[in-house]
């Protein structure tokens, strides 16, 4: 499995990145872990083909983790012309939330006949999902979002990798995290408790108990990325691959 941070940064473009998506390519295809604002650009900087992208898994309904999906639905009718199917798979909520966005941005756009079938998948919590071949088990996380937020464990080729998504700290991080090949978290802040995010400091003391193989840090603020050298982890950058 290789997985390409194709956006690392937070709601606010701090230190210049891009909002969450990571591309992963797997023996099952390509899929996209969160799709925010910016994801179309970032999918034309680093050169993906969006067409084979067969999957994509949402953590929460926030702007910059799901606003790319208006702009990626709507470039796949109108620009790639996909032909494909396409499965989006996140919490309930999903499918309105979705609906709206694209309604508010680009009106009429939901009511325009497709090429390609497009799936709309709400996932149950604590279930084991199969999604097109990958194993998707979502957490309930703590950040208010209008939904349920979700940490998801993904399980693919015989690797896990789990997301935090973004959170405060909670025990269900623990579950989804645990043993992972590669566990990407946030860390908001490098100290500052903040409510509904995680600090690096918080991120460090969990770290045992979690028992994760590799650890990167992701969606930083100005405050964590001015001190990620020190961070004592692996700090993630748009475009940076890394093999699993
Ligand atoms: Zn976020
Ligand atoms: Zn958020």
């Amino acid at each position: 499995m290789r997985l390409r941070f194709l956006g690392c940064g937070d709601a606010f473009g701090s230190g210049g990145r891009f909002n969450t998506c990571f591309h992963v390519e797997s023996g099952v295809g390509a899929f996209l872990v969160d799709c925010g604002a910016s994801s179309m650009i970032a999918i034309r900087k680093f050169g993906i083909d969006p067409n084979a992208v067969r999957t994509i898994l949402i953590t929460h309904l926030h702007g910059d983790h799901f606003g790319g999906l208006p702009f990626l639905i709507l470039d796949a009718q109108l620009m790639s012309r996909r032909t494909a199917p396409l499965t989006i798979a996140g919490p309930p909520g999903l499918e309105t939330r979705l609906h709206a966005a694209m309604e508010n941005f680009f009106p009429g756009s939901t009511k325009v006949d497709r090429r390609f079938p497009l799936e709309i998948r709400e996932l149950e919590p604590r279930m084991r999902h199969d999604v097109n071949g990958i194993a998707v088990t979502p957490y309930v996380v703590k950040h208010a979002c209008g939904a349920p937020p979700f940490a998801l464990r993904i399980e693919v080729d015989d690797k896990v990798l789990c997301y935090s998504g973004d959170t405060e700290w909670v025990d269900n991080l623990a579950q989804a995290a645990k043993g992972a090949d590669l566990f990407i978290a946030e860390a908001y802040f490098a100290e500052k408790p903040v409510k509904f995010h995680l600090d690096c400091k918080t991120l460090l003391a969990h770290l045992p108990e979690i028992g994760a193989k590799r650890v990167i840090l992701t969606h930083m603020s100005p405050d964590m990325l001015a001190r990620a050298g020190e961070a004592g982890c692996e700090v993630a950058d748009d475009g940076v691959i890394i093999s699993i």
